[in-house]
């Protein structure tokens, strides 16, 4: 049962601001795609629910060559998946997307809400990491820009202060010869992965290992990055068994927990497994 609650029902994103601001006890609702799972469950029972879905200053996927990909808090999953902008120039978030919930949650949540969420589990964030994406955060008091590697502090937990609300996820444009893959490894179709691994990969003129990103989910509170392993393929020119060893560093620098779905050491295996071949695939992709 959903305990009763306040709905405020902001225009813009000014009006957003200042209700956000004026009320204590407040949560964000925008798909109410995980919110509602935890009001449902008695987790939390706010007084108020401020509904941003329709602030349509939030809705929408821009791209510019120099600046990159823009994606609006209130944009969809599902607007993500079908953008021929991020197909072209981002395949790795639609096939991330692709497999995102079902297309009925991918239709109505949307890709600020999976950020604040904050679930180590969630899919976006990895992909992102990998892509060097920044968050665009802000409420009354102004807004502000940082990796998005560091708006993640703990289980659920974010480095939203109170009163800000997600605006914008920025991408970067990949240098040439980057390529980029994600898998999660999960045991139902259209849920959360026992765990995942995304990697990108750009290589020098000579085809050596000028930058790579490894990043894993669900292995710990916070989306994970495996700078040892990152730093191992650096300057060197890639191959099998360096994807392997890169794997089997990630197995051991992650703090997976068990639950019903799988043991801990079961999950540290996977995030090897998976890292090794994300790592060849945008490898491959670099290459072509
Ligand atoms: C059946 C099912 C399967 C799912 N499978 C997956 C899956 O495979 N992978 C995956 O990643 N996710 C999955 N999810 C989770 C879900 O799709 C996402 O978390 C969803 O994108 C959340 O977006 P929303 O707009 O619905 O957020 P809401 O539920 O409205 O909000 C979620 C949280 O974010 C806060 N919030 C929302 N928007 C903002 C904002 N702009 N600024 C600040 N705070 C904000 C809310 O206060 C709340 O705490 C699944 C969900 C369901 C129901």
């Amino acid at each position: 049962m959903i305990n009763d609650f306040n709905y405020l029902k902001p225009g813009t994103l000014k009006e957003a601001f200042a209700m956000y601001a004026e009320h204590d006890d407040c949560k964000v609702i925008c798909g109410g795609q995980s919110l509602l799972i935890v009001m449902r469950q008695g987790m939390i029972a706010p007084e108020y629910l401020l509904d941003i879905k329709r602030i349509k200053e939030l809705d929408y996927i821009k791209f510019d060559k120099k600046e990159g990909l823009k994606i609006g808090a209130t944009t969809t999953h599902r607007a993500i998946e079908k953008s021929d902008v991020i197909k072209k120039n981002y395949p790795v978030l639609v096939s991330m997307e692709n497999k995102l919930a079902s297309i009925q949650v991918r239709n109505w949540g949307t890709i600020g809400g999976n950020l604040a969420h904050a679930d180590p589990a969630g899919d976006p964030a990895p992909v992102l990491i990998a892509l060097k994406a920044n968050i665009k955060v802000g409420g009354a008091a102004g807004e502000r820009t940082m990796p998005l590697e560091d708006f993640f502090v703990d289980y659920f937990e974010t480095a939203l202060n109170k009163g800000e609300l997600v605006l914008e996820v920025q991408v970067p444009v990949p240098e040439a010869k980057t390529g980029a893959a994600y898998q999660k490894f999960n045991l139902l179709e259209s849920d959360m992965g026992v765990v995942a691994a995304a990697a990108s990969v750009t290589l020098d003129g000579n085809g050596k290992c000028k930058d790579a990103r490894i990043v894993l989910g669900n292995a710990g509170a916070t989306p994970r990055r495996v700078k040892r392993a990152e730093e191992l393929l650096v300057g060197k020119t890639l191959k099998e068994s360096i994807f392997a060893e890169a794997g089997k560093i990630a197995s051991e620098d992650c703090e997976p927990v068990a639950d019903i779905h799988a043991s801990e050491e079961h999950r540290r295996h996977l995030l090897g497994v998976l890292t090794k071949r994300m790592l060849k695939k945008a490898w491959e992709q670099a290459k072509a």
